[in-house]
């Protein structure tokens, strides 16, 4: 028996057609930047940049590192019914099952134009320490729970960029990928100087 937190993806695709899109080497060079960063672990992790219509996304199952034009997907429009998240889409993969939290906010923040979401481990363990807007609780991942949680935080804090979903991973946004991108980097050395800042602590106290 299905739980009431499982959501059912389906796929509809509209084309099949590669996506012929000058935005997406951009996309590209971050996805690799993240893993390469290790921020995106095994298949963790998926970007997405506005478009006209909807949004490019990383596909599903797909390592960021091994991003390219071919896993990567529009997103048209997403259909939520009650056990069941419909995306349309133009592109060869199967768009990330994350889809429907990034076309929740491009819909309820205008001013966005790319969203990032990696597994930042070091930010998600310091985060309360960090003082980051925080999802509560830890909700299944692909989850329409996960969205609406998401969307409570974004709405208590209308001028953040970058949040943490408790005990998973971190969303930077911007209006550009480049301002996304370099937020997620930016938080990402924040947690590790402080990391290392703890452990000079922790040695020193040792010393005693
Ligand atoms: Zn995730």
């Amino acid at each position: 028996m299905q739980s009431s937190t499982e959501v059912r993806f389906e796929t509809v695709f509209l084309s099949k057609n590669a996506l012929d899109d000058d935005r997406t080497e951009q996309l590209i060079y971050w996805c690799k930047r993240f893993d390469k960063l290790n921020l995106a672990p095994k298949s963790a992790g998926n970007l997405s940049v506005r478009t006209k219509k909807g949004f490019i996304i990383t596909a599903t199952g797909v390592a960021l590192g091994a991003a390219e034009r071919d896993n990567l997907v529009e997103v048209v429009e997403v259909e939520i019914k009650q056990a069941k998240i419909v995306v349309y889409a133009k592109g060869k993969p199967i768009p990330s099952k994350e889809s429907v939290l990034h076309s929740e906010i491009y819909h309820s923040r205008p001013d966005i134009n790319a969203v990032f979401h990696v597994h930042d481990q070091l930010v998600v363990g310091l985060a309360d320490e960090l003082g980051l807007p925080c999802t509560e609780g830890e909700q299944p991942r692909g989850s329409y729970e996960l969205t609406t949680e998401v969307q409570r935080v974004l709405e208590l804090r209308k001028d953040a960029r970058y949040l943490v979903l408790r005990n998973h991973g971190v969303i930077a946004i911007g209006e550009t990928m480049a301002e996304a991108g370099k937020l997620a980097e930016d938080m990402n050395k924040l947690a590790r100087n402080l990391t290392r800042r703890k452990g000079a602590k922790n040695a020193g106290n040792a010393r005693i």
